[in-house]
């Protein structure tokens, strides 16, 4: 099992020297910056835990790491979604049949707020609990080995003027390297708005000076659904970096990126690839069907 030391590769990138953190090199079940937030929870001792329990969607790449961790742990994995689709039960795909396969329970439970409902019900002495996307503080342990990683490198190579770049969900991974690094870290919000974001940082860290720039995307997208751009995007990432990225996150996070002054700027650009390639399969075969469909 692979949770640190992953290679930092240097590409091109509309001419531009850039280098990306291959978190995506660490082991393939844990998706990236999932191994980074769950180290702890692989590391440490829970004598009395039996049983995990989360919450999120059905197709997160939070839930398949968590079905690995279960299982290696043997832990019950209890895994709350607001709703499941009728599609996804009757054709089971990516992270959610991989999960399944790894006996987690996925329970679907229709409550405004899961966070709430499980807060208040489902906490016993032998559960541990873990915040959607693994948002806690324990994933700062991860994350805090990450930066070291950046920083070790960045002594070696001498490199004075950084900036780490990265897309976010929950946000976690991006405010505990600005936490933990001297350079600005700069993200963008891919799951909500960016206030949503920003209310995400707040829930991890009180003070504003220590939260990552977000940088602001010219058109208001929403996570999951499909933008030929990005499609374009993570093509041209392939064709010149030679690298797979992601198509929910790592678009945006380019797009975003390339749009900003930093890319025009002399800075070392330093972008954190977080893996979750589980899910390209299905979201390949549904782009190649909206193209032909349109042909
Ligand atoms: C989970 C995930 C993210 C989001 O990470 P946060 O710490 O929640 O911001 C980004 N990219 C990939 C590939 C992920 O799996």
């Amino acid at each position: 099992m692979k949770f640190t030391n992953s290679p930092m590769q240097e590409v091109s990138l509309n001419n531009r020297k850039i280098f990306i953190k291959r978190d995506d090199l660490l082991d393939i079940n844990f998706s990236g910056n999932k191994a980074r937030k769950f180290y702890y929870f692989y590391k440490n001792d829970f004598k009395n835990v039996k049983k995990l329990i989360s919450y999120g969607s059905a197709q997160a790449n939070s839930l398949y790491s968590m079905s690995v961790l279960a299982k290696l742990r043997n832990w019950d994995l209890d895994f709350y979604v607001k709703h499941i689709s009728s599609y996804l039960k009757e054709n089971p795909q990516g992270n959610y049949k991989a999960s399944l396969e790894n006996a987690a329970n996925i329970i679907e439970k229709d409550v405004e707020d899961l966070n709430d409902y499980i807060s208040k019900n489902l906490l016993q002495k032998d559960v541990l609990y873990i915040q959607e996307g693994g948002r806690v503080f324990e994933a700062s342990f991860g994350i805090k080995i990450l930066a070291q990683e950046i920083k070790d490198w960045q002594i070696k190579n001498n490199i004075n003027d950084m900036i780490v770049c990265l897309p976010s969900g929950t946000g976690t991974t991006a405010l505990f390297l600005q936490k933990y690094l001297d350079c600005e870290v700069i993200t963008c919000s891919c799951v909500g708005k960016d206030d949503y974001l920003k209310k995400q940082f707040f829930m991890l860290e009180s003070d504003e000076n220590n939260h990552p720039l977000i940088l602001k995307s010219t058109k208001n997208y929403h996570f999951g659904k499909l933008y030929l751009e990005f499609y374009e995007m993570y093509k041209k990432l392939k064709k010149e970096t030679k690298i797979e990225f992601d198509l929910l996150y790592d678009p945006l996070g380019f797009i975003t990126l390339i749009n900003s002054k930093y890319f025009e700027s002399d800075k070392t650009i330093v972008y954190i690839h977080q893996g979750g390639l589980l899910g390209n399969q299905s979201m390949i075969e549904r782009y190649e069907r909206k193209i032909n469909f349109k042909k």
